[in-house]
């Protein structure tokens, strides 16, 4: 397998594909796929995310007597991924410093790949496969938002796209995505502030008492990005703060946003002039929902049984970040998140360990022969 996958790997990242970008290596998928005997199509997700490519997805029929298995990965990089030029050292591939590697999350597309095209050039039997890359994962999850769900038969599966081989992440909070745009009066700073109310104080104040960072084992909060002001001499009108909050209950999930909001219209109502009164304009999105699997779901004793006839060290835990995954399990589709070796994922040290990128795809293969009664 050595051969193959790193070449497949290193061929997958050369392929510019960042979010909205995915037309390329979409279409090299494409072949790469029906060359194994893959029924192949495209939906047209991206009529509403704007991408040049639509989510691509793969059928291997096998024995139709057995149940379908889902495996998924996402066909988009973060930035900087343009351009990339992997090199390969004695123990682990890594871009050469200036771009991402890519390896998140086309270590995945290439465990797959190679996985099936193993199982395909030995002849077995197998239970029928699905194959889906999405698109613009990394940009809110919209692919898989947006999916043509009519076309997936299976009732689970596991996504490719966290870090460490033979690990399992078995659940992801639920996340809130916050805006405010707090107003408040603009004045001469130097010759008449009487006359101007402080957005900059407003949102300092409000900060100050907002709850932030762990709260506790299952809800994170964090204000990310604040902006406002024009120059020193004028009081600022206007400030607009961008937030998040994250949490495994939603009940906690909504009593942090409620938080935070809260700590903000409060202190603007404190903001008063005879004919002025401070005000925020309050925007809440839900990014994703939550889900959690049993420790003895039948997804996770499958990877663990497959992990171990393979070799490797099996762990499954509860995740803090959201991918695809959240939106699969909405949807009625059981899924787990599968490790693949990627490290320091979206910074220009992204690496994956050569041995890693080999044994995922052994154990994507063990999966399959498992879930396959092999
Ligand atoms: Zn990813």
């Amino acid at each position: 397998m050595r051969n193959t996958i790193i070449d497949y790997f290193i061929s997958l990242v050369k392929i510019d594909s960042e979010s909205g970008e995915e037309k390329t290596i979409a279409q090299k998928l494409e072949q790469d796929f029906k060359e194994l005997g893959a029924e192949t199509r495209f939906d047209n997700a991206n009529n509403k995310t704007g991408g040049n490519i639509g989510n691509f997805y793969a059928y291997f029929k096998g024995d139709i007597d057995k149940e379908p298995i889902l495996f998924c990965a996402h066909m988009d990089t973060v930035t900087p991924g343009k351009n990339i030029k992997p090199e390969i050292l004695e123990d682990r591939i890594t871009s050469d410093g200036t771009t991402v590697l890519g390896a998140d999350d086309k270590s995945g597309i290439a465990q797959i790949y190679c996985a099936i095209k193993e199982l395909k050039d030995s002849n077995e039997d197998h239970a029928p496969i699905e194959v889906l890359f999405t698109i613009s994962e990394e940009v809110g999850l919209l692919g898989a938002k947006n999916l043509d769900y009519s076309m997936i038969r299976s009732g689970k599966g596991y996504a490719l796209d966290t870090h460490g081989i033979g690990e399992i992440v078995l659940g992801a909070p639920s996340q809130n995505s916050m805006k405010y745009i707090i107003h408040g009066k603009e004045s001469h700073a130097g010759s008449e502030p009487e006359h101007g109310i402080n957005a900059i104080r407003i949102a300092s104040e409000a900060i100050a008492i907002m709850p932030m960072g762990r709260i506790d084992a299952e809800t994170t909060c964090n204000v990310g990005i604040i902006e406002g002001g024009k120059a020193t001499n004028i009081i600022p009108n206007m400030v607009t703060i961008r937030a998040e909050a994250r949490s495994h209950d939603k009940e906690k999930l909504e009593k942090v946003t409620d938080q935070i909001t809260q700590a903000l219209t409060k202190t603007a109502e404190k903001y008063k002039l005879k004919d002025f009164q401070a005000k925020v304009d309050v925007e809440i999105k839900e990014e994703y929902s939550s889900f959690k699997l049993n420790d003895d779901d039948e997804l996770v004793l499958l990877a663990k049984k497959a992990s171990e006839n393979v070799g490797l060290t099996f762990n499954a835990s509860v995740g803090g970040g959201g991918s695809d995954a959240n939106i699969f399990n909405r949807k009625g589709i059981k899924m787990c998140i599968a490790g693949t070796g990627m490290s320091k994922v979206h910074t220009v040290d992204e690496y994956i360990l050569i041995s890693d990128l080999e044994n995922g795809a052994k154990w994507v293969k063990e999966i399959i022969r498992e879930h396959s009664g092999n």
